[in-house]
Order: structure tokens, then C-alpha cells, then sequence
């Protein structure tokens, strides 16, 4: 069976891919290589990103592999946070000062446009393919519901009139910019 790395240390990402791809690939995580090392993330855009995870891992281990980043992006900003979005506030992962500072760098502005981006770059025998997926939407005056993670409670996807935050997982996993971007993905490998 074909082998491919997943390179995430997102356990819930790394479980939802392989259950779509058991017995087809045979998907190994970052520990089951061996691979301990932090990859940097400096790109200035997702695919950059996306790219630095898998070419590491191919460059390293010589095996197929994919990477994937996301975040949002807010059209009044200018497209931040953008690559930024983990660490928007100054430290990564801090959710809540995320959420607390975009709410206030949108303070009396009305457009409220914004979009969730995810971009996968996978390097499948040498070869670099990418695959997105983007969620349109609008970012609320204020956080509402308490599901999901990020900036979940103050975004409301197009065509709802609830946030990310007020969805189950399943919901927002059939329209989630990450889910566009992975069905893409798993599409192409049904193919190989
Ligand atoms: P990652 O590249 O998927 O790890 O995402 C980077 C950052 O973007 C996360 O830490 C969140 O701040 C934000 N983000 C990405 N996807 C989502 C989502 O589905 N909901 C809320 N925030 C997200």
C-alpha cells in the first residue's frame, strides 16, 4: 500500500483525513517518522507555508507527503491576519486575544467581509499539486456560541445566520474552507 505523511501535529486533522483514505493509502503522522522537529512557518502566504511543511518532509524522508495552513482573512484589513491568524494578538494560539483584537480593529467599520482560506500543498513522487478550499462569510460585532476553536465565534458563514461557533462539528465540516481543500485532496488521490 502507498504510504503518505501527513505532516500536522493535529491529531483531530490527522483522524479525519484517514478515515477517508483507509485502505487505499496508508497515512502516517510526523511521530510515526520519526520526525520530533518543529517546521518553521515564515512564509508570507498560506501556500508558502503549506509548501515549507511538505518539502521539508519529502527533502528529509523521501516519502509523499502533504502540508496544509490556513487562516482568515478580513477585506476591510486588507487581508489580515491572514498567515498571522495563530499568533494575530502576539502569542500562538492565544485564541481569545485574537478574537479581542480583530473585534476591535473592526470597531466602527461596516464591512464586515471576510473569508476563511485553507491551502494544502502535496508532494506526491517529486511533484508539488496544491489544493484550496475558501469559505466566504462576515465577522460579527461580537462572539457568539462556544463550539469549534479560533476565530469560530465571531465568524457566520454566507447563507447562515449562525456563527462557526454555534455549528456541530459535522455542519461545519461539510462547508468549512479546510473541508473544500481536503475533499480536493482526496479526490486527486482516489485517482493515483
Ligand atoms: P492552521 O494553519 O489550520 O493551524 O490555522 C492557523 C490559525 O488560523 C488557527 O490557529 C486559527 O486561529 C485560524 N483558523 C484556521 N482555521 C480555522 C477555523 O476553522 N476556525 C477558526 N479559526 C481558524
Amino acid at each position: 500500500m502507498q504510504q503518505l505523511v501527513f505532516a500536522t501535529n493535529n491529531t483531530h486533522k490527522q483522524e479525519e483525513v484517514a478515515a477517508k483514505i483507509e485502505g487505499k493509502i496508508k497515512l502516517l503522522t510526523l511521530t510515526d517518522i520519526g520526525c520530533i522537529e518543529d517546521i518553521d512557518e515564515t512564509g508570507n502566504t498560506f501556500r508558502e507555508n503549506a509548501s515549507l511543511k511538505s518539502r521539508f518532509i519529502y527533502d528529509k524522508y523521501h516519502i509523499n507527503c502533504f502540508g496544509d495552513d490556513s487562516g482568515l482573512e478580513i477585506e476591510a484589513l486588507n487581508g489580515e491576519p491572514g498567515v498571522f491568524s495563530a499568533r494575530y494578538a502576539g502569542e500562538h494560539g492565544n485564541h481569545a486575544a485574537n478574537i479581542d483584537k480583530t473585534l476591535a480593529a473592526l470597531k466602527n467599520i461596516t464591512n464586515r467581509k471576510a473569508n476563511f482560506r485553507t491551502v494544502i500543498s502535496l508532494i506526491w513522487n517529486g511533484d508539488e499539486y496544491f489544493f484550496e478550499g475558501v469559505v466566504n462569510g462576515t465577522i460579527r460585532n461580537e462572539r457568539v456560541g462556544t463550539a469549534g476553536f479560533g476565530y469560530d465565534p465571531i465568524f457566520q458563514p454566507d447563507g447562515y445566520t449562525k456563527t462557526f461557533a454555534e455549528m456541530s462539528l459535522a455542519e461545519k465540516n461539510k462547508i468549512s474552507h479546510r473541508a473544500i481543500a481536503m475533499a480536493d485532496l482526496l479526490d486527486f488521490l482516489k485517482k493515483v
